[in-house]
């Protein structure tokens, strides 16, 4: 980077950084420069996010290529790359770390929440192995499309700000266009993060660390009696409550290694990820993941899995007593499941518009839906948004049949869901309502991510690109114009397998 540019940025102020995570001990991270790029161009740029950061959105779209490429310095940013270890597919791999990610720096949003702002695919790092630090431009779109989706849906996940593609190719299976993705996220600190003290035997920065992670994520520990084994607890229940909202949109992640499990409860990391179309837990749509460890269905126990590991990894400062220490590691995975039944529990009521006062016989009433879904080889998505038609109306039973492979098979069903909603006292029209809210009529459809995607590597277009990103920010609303991004892929659309985003 030429000083002629960093003074250049200097004058601009568009940021004001405050960079947490550099202060932390040299240990934790290196710093390093993006690479230049030759010809950047600007292909995305998320307005509403960057005022939502409190920073200059016009200054910032203005020069964008510049700053989003890493081409010029953003003012105040003290580029950096996280170290950080993980179990990748169960292999525990004691030194990963930014490879193709670039932390610029933290700012303080609107709401006064700390946020990171990185360039992915802004060039190699010390992490990056034998990687190139680079991203193509399809997984950089999938990432952006993805994550602001999971965002309009209501769950917890990193942000897209920005993408910019480069003018260079990358090489991978193919040549591709490249391309550099600017993400914001609460914190990128990962279980992996833990485990790369741990693995060191480092028992002082595992402490540092947490400390830093309850006074970022967590500040309401800081007064508890064991606030390292309160930091354990709280880290899973928002993984837990996490994994409920994904089953919830038939979310796949995919690639759900402990180095891409946030401590902040966001989803991170869009590689191989995907939205189920018909249901069925065992789907898998990764490439790369031939056991179907991450399959749909297994994903609350691998989060547990992950959480075990995070436990081992903060072993040694969750009691000067090491057996009392274990002890109470093995008591917090344990409680992973309740934690996960409880918050899933809420989901699936809502979906299905029952309120909060549970009855025992409800338990049966959602497992004979499920099943009947299964069986029947039914849309999820749409299972379910036209369910709410039928809360209000049983002309609507005729819709939702035509989406099983026997049209009457859930008439047995609806007869006792109506009986039992009749017990309730909210009205049809209002239940219906709230069960629209939960319920989404749009998500990512692998199909029409993959038509943006072509468009815009093959053809330069980035139409459709925007078209899905428009119709996506209002995930619960009918969208008529739009019906056809509602829909499931015809015989020969589907997507039978994503790639990993490398
Ligand atoms: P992921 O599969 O994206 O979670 O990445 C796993 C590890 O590989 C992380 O340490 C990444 O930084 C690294 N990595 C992935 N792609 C690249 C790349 N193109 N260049 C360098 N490092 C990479
Ligand atoms: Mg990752």
């Amino acid at each position: 980077m030429s000083t002629a540019t960093t003074a250049q940025a200097g004058a601009t102020g568009a940021i004001p950084f405050d960079n947490s995570y550099a202060r932390l001990p040299d240990a934790f991270f290196t710093p390093v420069d993006p690479t230049p790029v030759e010809a950047p161009m600007l292909i995305a740029f998320n307005r509403p996010l960057a005022e939502e950061l409190g920073l200059d959105a016009d200054r910032l779209e203005r020069h964008g290529a510049g700053y989003f490429s890493g081409n010029v310095a953003l003012p105040g940013s003290l580029p950096l790359a996280m170290a950080y270890a993980g179990h990748q597919f169960g292999q525990f791999v004691p030194q990963l770390g930014d490879g193709r990610a670039i932390l610029l720096g933290e700012v303080i949003d609107r709401n006064g929440k700390r946020r990171d702002i990185q360039l992915k695919g802004a060039g190699p790092t010390p992490y990056s192995r034998r990687g190139d630090g680079r991203a193509a431009l399809g997984p950089v779109l999938r990432e952006y499309i993805i994550s602001e989706a999971m965002h309009a849906l209501g769950i917890p996940t990193t942000r897209a700000l920005a993408a910019v593609a480069t003018g260079q190719p990358v090489y991978r299976d193919r040549v591709l266009p490249g391309a550099v993705f600017t993400r914001v996220a609460g914190s990128h600190i990962r279980v992996g993060t833990f485990q790369f003290f741990a693995a060191r035997g480092d028992t002082e920065n595992v402490r540092v660390l947490a400390d830093h992670v309850i006074d970022r994520h967590y500040p309401a520990l800081k007064g508890a009696e064991k606030p390292y084994l309160a930091l354990l607890d709280a880290v899973a229940d928002r993984q837990a409550s996490l994994i409920a909202k994904w089953l919830g949109v038939g979310f796949i992640h995919g690639v759900m290694n402990t180095d891409n499990m946030t401590i902040s409860g966001e989803t991170i990391d869009f590689g191989p990820c995907a939205f189920m179309d018909r249901y069925d837990p065992r789907t898998v749509y990764s490439s790369i993941d031939r056991n179907g460890r991450y399959a749909f269905g297994n994903q609350p126990g691998i989060g547990q899995w992950n959480i075990a590991r995070l436990a081992e990894a903060m072993l040694a400062i969750l009691d000067d007593d090491q057996d009392k220490a274990v002890e109470a590691a093995n008591v917090a995975v344990s409680r992973f499941m309740e934690r996960f039944q409880a918050h899933w529990t809420r989901t699936i009521r809502a979906k299905i518009g029952l309120g909060d006062d549970a009855r025992e016989e409800d338990q049966e009433l959602i497992r004979e839906l499920l099943v009947t879904l299964y069986e029947q080889k039914a849309d999820y998505t749409l299972a379910f948004r036209r369910l709410a038609d039928c809360a209000q109306d049983d002309a609507a039973d005729p819709a939702l049949g035509t989406l099983l492979e026997d049209p009457t098979a859930l008439t047995p069903w609806l007869s006792a869901w109506r009986a039992r909603l009749a017990q309730e006292a909210t009205a049809p029209a209002a239940r219906a309502g709230a069960m629209r809210r939960v319920n989404p009529a749009f998500i990512p459809r692998n199909h029409k991510v993959e038509e943006a995607l072509n468009a815009a590597i093959d053809d330069g277009d980035f139409s459709l690109f925007a078209a899905l990103n428009d119709v996506l920010a209002r995930p619960y609303e009918d969208q008529p114009r739009f019906a056809a991004y509602a829909l499931p892929p015809e015989p020969g659309e589907e997507i039978a397998a994503t790639f990993c985003g490398t």
